[in-house]
């Protein structure tokens, strides 16, 4: 375990080379192999039948949608999806597991040879190769605590049996803790835009294997491989990536040599410890699963599959910088999930200006529910709420300044905006004269940025402009006060 931190000189002798093994499972409302449903948190032992239990004579079938879903995710990851594809026996005891084997598949997955760009520290885009995406079945969980007798004994729940998963395999393709959770990022983004999956980590519907190992940098060789398991969310898989790093570069240059292993993550103590070694390591006996034919993803099935793609996060981005003017951090904020941008996209398009909109929506409104801990279905301010005041705005019915005060009320009454703006109807002042005394003010007060501005500097303008909106108390009409600014100051 690293005891002192290494220096960065020794760090840096060291190249790090990490694979992903990521388990999802599908959103379908059964099984992989039997109609149980597929469901998290039921009763224990509720949704198992003789199929996904194992009992002798019970035989599975192959549920469709699951098979729809992975070509679903194996397209979008831009995998090669195999016309026939084989399961098989994945042999092995655990309580958890009554059957004695999961169905999984082996040598002919269902689609391999895929990839996921990820943005890089340097600012590249860098490719991140998938080896494989294939089927599988998840097994059931033992519960060690939570009960009055736990200490003395471990609970079984068998729902899990049988729910469909995924499982994608990287290529060890990634460098550093932040790349992977890049590639982590823009994975579940993918899946979740695609629909196969809710990705949750809490429950488990979307978990992560790390396999680590340094080598010297310039070797062409792969290092020694550890894998790092039981790491349930991006943070904890940061840091127990960092941990691992460090401490095989400490094993080598002590001395040592790095072992074969399976380590376990403990998130409290900020380690991980060893699990099982290489000679403990399971010999699956993998054989083709005699239960159930091949399975042939028809040239028809994958072309109606590919239909029902959606756009993906990455290129929808792009296309909403372009079609609203957004920058790339606003774009991603928009995106995060397909829902969100979809609402966007909805309300942006009734409104003057899309770009207002998004500015309204994550500086004004966004800002406050973060502030808040709310997220946007908690919002008293509803997206119609925010196209309205982003109009007001664009028509220089109210200034920002008013906006802002018209969301205070909004937020302390729980009101929407239409009916708050309706009720307060904010003042303005479109009386040129009075404006204009105001910017005499002004204007008398500050000689200074008079001269600056008379000098060459126009951008002064929005310091004049900035003062008249504070002394109007926020209204002035800003379309009005902008030109008289500008009148006052040639003038
Ligand atoms: P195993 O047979 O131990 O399961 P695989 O070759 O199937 O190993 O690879 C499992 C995962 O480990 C993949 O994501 C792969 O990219 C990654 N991997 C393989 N070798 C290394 C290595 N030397 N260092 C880091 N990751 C590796
Ligand atoms: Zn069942
Ligand atoms: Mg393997």
């Amino acid at each position: 375990m690293p005891a002192a931190a290494l220096s960065p000189e020794i760090m840096a002798k060291y190249e790090p080379v990490i694979g992903l093994e990521v388990h999802v499972q599908l959103l379908t409302a059964t099984k992989a192999f039997c109609g149980c449903a597929n469901q998290f948190g039921s009763s224990p032992n509720t949704n198992i039948c003789p199929v996904c239990l194992g009992l002798p004579g019970a035989l599975p079938v192959l549920n469709e949608k699951a098979v729809e879903f992975a070509t679903l995710a194996a397209l979008a990851l831009h995998c090669e999806v195999r016309e026939r594809s084989i399961f098989a026996r994945k042999n092995y005891f655990y309580p958890d597991l009554p059957k004695g084997y999961q169905i999984s598949q082996f040598d002919k997955p269902i689609s391999e040879n895929g990839w996921i760009e990820v943005p890089t520290a340097d600012g590249t885009i860098k490719r991140i190769g998938i080896t494989r995406l294939h089927m599988e079945e998840d097994a059931g969980k033992s519960l060690h605590d939570g009960f009055a007798d736990s200490a003395s004994r471990t609970y079984l729940d068998l729902n899990r049996c049988g729910t469909p998963l995924i499982e994608i395999v990287s290529e060890p393709d990634i460098r550093t803790a932040g790349e992977a959770v890049e590639y982590l990022t823009r994975l579940k983004e993918i899946l979740l835009y695609t629909g196969v999956s809710d990705c949750n980590m809490e429950e488990g519907s979307l978990r992560c294997d790390a396999n680590v190992s340094v080598r010297p940098k310039g070797q062409a060789k792969l290092g020694t491989k550890a894998e790092v398991k039981n790491v349930n969310s991006f943070r904890f898989i940061h840091a127990a990536l960092e941990y691992e790093i460090e401490r095989q570069i400490e094993v080598i240059e002590s001395g040592g040599r790095v072992v074969q292993e399976t380590r376990l993550w403990n998130s409290t103590e900020g380690r991980s410890y060893s699990m099982r070694s290489k000679e403990q390591a399971h010999d699956y006996r993998y054989f083709p699963e005699p239960d159930l034919p091949p399975l042939i993803v028809s040239a028809e099935f994958l072309s109606e599959t590919r239909k029902k793609l959606p756009e993906l996060p990455e290129a929808r981005r792009a296309r909403m910088i372009a079609e609203y003017e957004l920058n790339v951090q606003d774009a991603h904020t928009l995106t995060a999930s397909r829902e969100f941008a979809d609402r966007f996209e909805a309300a942006a398009r009734s409104a003057k200006s899309p770009r207002r909109v998004a500015n309204v929506l994550l500086s004004e409104l966004g800002g406050r529910l973060k502030a808040l801990g709310l997220d946007q279905e908690q919002s008293p301010v509803s997206m119609k709420g925010v196209v309205m005041a982003a109009d007001l705005l664009d028509a220089g019915k109210i200034s920002s300044k008013q906006m802002k005060q018209l969301f205070d009320v909004c937020f302390e009454e729980g009101e929407d905006f239409p009916a708050v703006y309706e009720r307060e109807k904010p003042e303005q002042i479109t009386d040129a004269s009075a404006i204009e005394a105001l910017i005499d003010e002004v204007i008398a007060a500050n000689p200074k940025q008079v001269e600056l501005y008379r000098g060459g500097k126009k951008t002064v303008a929005g310091f004049f402009v900035g003062q008249v909106m504070r002394a109007s108390k926020g209204q002035a009409n800003p379309a009005l006060l902008n030109e008289l600014v500008t009148k006052k100051l040639e003038g």
